[in-house]
């Protein structure tokens, strides 16, 4: 899963990045009301942190802008413990939950997860599952169901644990090398041009390589079970 925060207070903004990339979330930080603007036009986040107060343009302006825009990506507004008004407001032009500072990252990650698991299809929220692989995120492996019908649990690195995630969210559905690349890495992360297909080559030899399949010059896709 991919997060944008938006923050201007370095100190947070740092505590909460560190914090969301030792989940393995790929995370990139804005300080500038401004340079927010187009940023979840640009990129599909998966959930957005905003603060509210920001230099040049501040957060409530930005929500409304995004909303008009028709971005649809969770926002969780991140304000001040006295700053009842604008969590009443945030809520009224499209945030989806707040936190109030200063708050643990454990009660931030539950926010993340309850709110992008609510944008989720139904059908698809139980646990990132096709039927043959099912996610365990308590112990970020994966289980495999085989032939037989028994079940074998492979243990992924956080980057083959972000790319399953995201073709799991879908299952059946084609997910480009740039789809990908924009799930697994952060802004201004080096990625090599192979990075993607190197992933996917160790995820094959530790899930089965009929379990992820090729389209050749489209993508990657996990198959949809009936
Ligand atoms: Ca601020």
């Amino acid at each position: 899963m991919r997060i944008l925060i938006v923050e201007d207070d370095l100190l947070i903004q740092k505590a909460i990045q560190s914090g969301l990339k030792s989940k393995d979330y790929a995370v990139d930080c804005i300080s500038d009301g401004e340079e927010a603007r187009y940023a979840p036009r640009d990129i599909s986040y998966d959930c957005i942190l905003l603060d509210l107060g920001l230099p040049s343009v501040d957060g409530i302006t930005l929500l409304r802008e995004w909303r008009t825009a028709s971005v649809k990506t969770p926002v969780i507004v991140i304000t001040a413990r006295d700053g009842l008004d604008d969590r009443v407001l945030g809520l009224d032009v499209g945030a989806d939950d707040y936190v109030v500072k200063p708050f643990d990252l454990e009660e931030l990650l539950a926010r993340i997860r309850a709110v992008t698991r609510r944008i989720t299809p139904v059908t698809e929220v139980s646990s990132f599952s096709n039927g043959i692989l099912t996610l365990k995120p308590d112990t970020h492996s994966v289980a495999v169901k085989t032939e037989d019908g028994s079940e074998k649990i492979e243990s992924l690195t956080s980057r083959e644990y972000a790319l399953l995630e995201s073709l799991l969210r879908r299952p059946g559905a084609v997910l480009s090398r740039e789809a990908l690349e924009d799930k697994v890495y952060s802004f201004g992360e080096e990625v090599e041009s192979n990075a993607i297909e190197f992933i996917i080559h160790n995820l094959r030899k530790k899930v089965g390589s009929e379990n992820i399949k090729n389209v050749r010059g489209v993508g990657w896709k996990v198959v949809k079970q009936n």
